[in-house]
């Protein structure tokens, strides 16, 4: 599994050039047909997507590629998502946040639960992606909580992204460096993962 851009015609130009890296062993990923279908709730409505299927040239496994609006195992949005940790970092619950959404309450408290679980694992995540980004960085500001101090550095890690490859949104920078998973459980692949 791949996160790559969010713009289809980009990730083709890549894949047929040959830019593209396997996630495993670095190799040269081409084009291996399309993935099955998945419908994504995006905050403008359900969208449809067909992730491109790729494969390695070199370990010639094949890797599904999603578009970063997504995280890994998540229906929504990454910034629907995205929306709801920051409201709730700012002191709102998981039912007003799910109303205002539109998005089930089970889901929304799903969603904070795995944050609040992997903040500490997330904070040391995007810190280092933030200083691999800018290693003028200066130190990053406790805000006072384990959520709080994860958030801070994932907007820390997304201006530094914009900084040096320009404007893209928040949440899309923060499925990109965590490979899809923020939200996965799957701690030891966070704590592995390359820039
Ligand atoms: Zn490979």
């Amino acid at each position: 599994m791949l996160i790559v851009c969010a713009e289809q015609a980009v990730v083709e130009a890549d894949l047929v050039g040959g830019r593209l890296a396997c996630p495993s062993c670095r190799g040269e990923l081409g084009p291996w047909g399309w993935a099955r279908e998945r419908v994504l709730r995006c905050s403008l409505g359900d969208r449809l997507l067909r992730p491109r299927r790729a494969r390695c040239r070199g370990c010639v496994e094949t890797h599904v590629m999603l578009p970063e609006l997504v995280l890994l195992c998540r229906q929504d949005e990454v910034s629907v998502i995205g929306a709801a940790i920051e409201a709730h970092v700012g002191g709102e619950g998981h039912r007003p946040i799910a109303s205002r959404l539109g998005v089930p309450a089970g889901t929304v408290r799903g969603w904070l639960r795995r944050f609040a679980g992997g903040a500490e694992l997330i904070r040391a995540l995007f810190t280092r992606c933030a200083v691999a980004l800018d290693p003028q960085l200066g130190p990053i500001v406790p805000a006072g909580c384990a959520i709080a101090d994860a958030l801070e550095a994932l907007a820390v890690a997304a201006r530094a992204w914009v900084l040096r490859f320009g404007p893209t949104p928040v949440w899309w920078i923060v499925s990109r460096l965590s490979a899809g998973g923020l939200l996965s459980g799957n701690t030891s692949a966070l704590a592995t993962r390359a820039l």
